[in-house]
């Protein structure tokens, strides 16, 4: 509900912003929808009032990837994004494969705090709790992948503007580690860290 409610709102005030120089640059690689990165450039324009880019993807650079996790190092994808030639002032990863950082099993995302680059990957965001039957569920899978993803970028894209994890109970900024923790998470900003990001938006 909040999902498509934002979703309508953002497309009627759309056209303003539109000739407004681009801030950020969603750069997908491997396999990600045009439709996912039109929700998430909605969102990121309905939610933080920026203008975003969808840059041409990538493809992961040789020693990127670790064969015996099968899983790449989103430290190495940092600096490979940050080092792209563009016009935005950040951007933002999306990717369809699994990330890892040496010390976790894996990350649903990575930035780098106050600099250019963050990136998310939306390979553990389609699971579903079987435990949770289907009609007791307040959204429909595809939603909720939806939603996700839009939690884990905008929460890492905020990141790269200084803002660091919060122990509000009700902010998007709070630290995730599995899925029922970013399902609780909500997709906007307690009071202090929206206050932050007002300060910070412009610098
Ligand atoms: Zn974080
Ligand atoms: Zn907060």
């Amino acid at each position: 509900m909040l999902h498509s409610a934002t979703f309508m709102i953002v497309l009627r005030e759309r056209p303003s912003s539109m000739s407004e120089p681009s801030i950020v640059g969603l750069i997908p690689s491997g396999k990600i929808t045009s439709s996912l990165l039109d929700v998430l450039a909605a969102h990121i324009l309905g939610l933080l009032y920026l203008p975003v880019d969808i840059l041409p993807p990538f493809d992961p650079p040789p020693g990127t990837y670790h064969t015996g996790r099968n899983q790449y190092h989103v430290g190495y994808l940092l600096e490979f994004l940050a080092a792209q030639q563009n016009s935005c002032r950040k951007v933002l990863g999306v990717a369809s494969y699994d990330l890892f950082l040496p010390i976790f099993t894996h990350v649903y995302g990575e930035a780098q705090m106050s600099g250019k680059a963050a990136i998310f990957s939306i390979h553990r965001l389609e699971h579903i709790s079987p435990s949770i039957e289907p009609e007791k569920r307040s959204t429909s899978p595809h939603e909720t992948f939806f939603l996700r993803a839009a939690k884990v970028g905008i929460h890492e894209l905020l990141h790269t503007f200084g803002l660091s994890h919060c122990r509000h109970p009700d902010c998007l900024m709070g630290f995730v580690t599995r899925l029922e923790n970013l399902d609780a998470l909500p997709l906007y900003l307690c009071h202090s860290c929206r206050q932050f990001w007002e300060e910070v938006r412009d610098m």
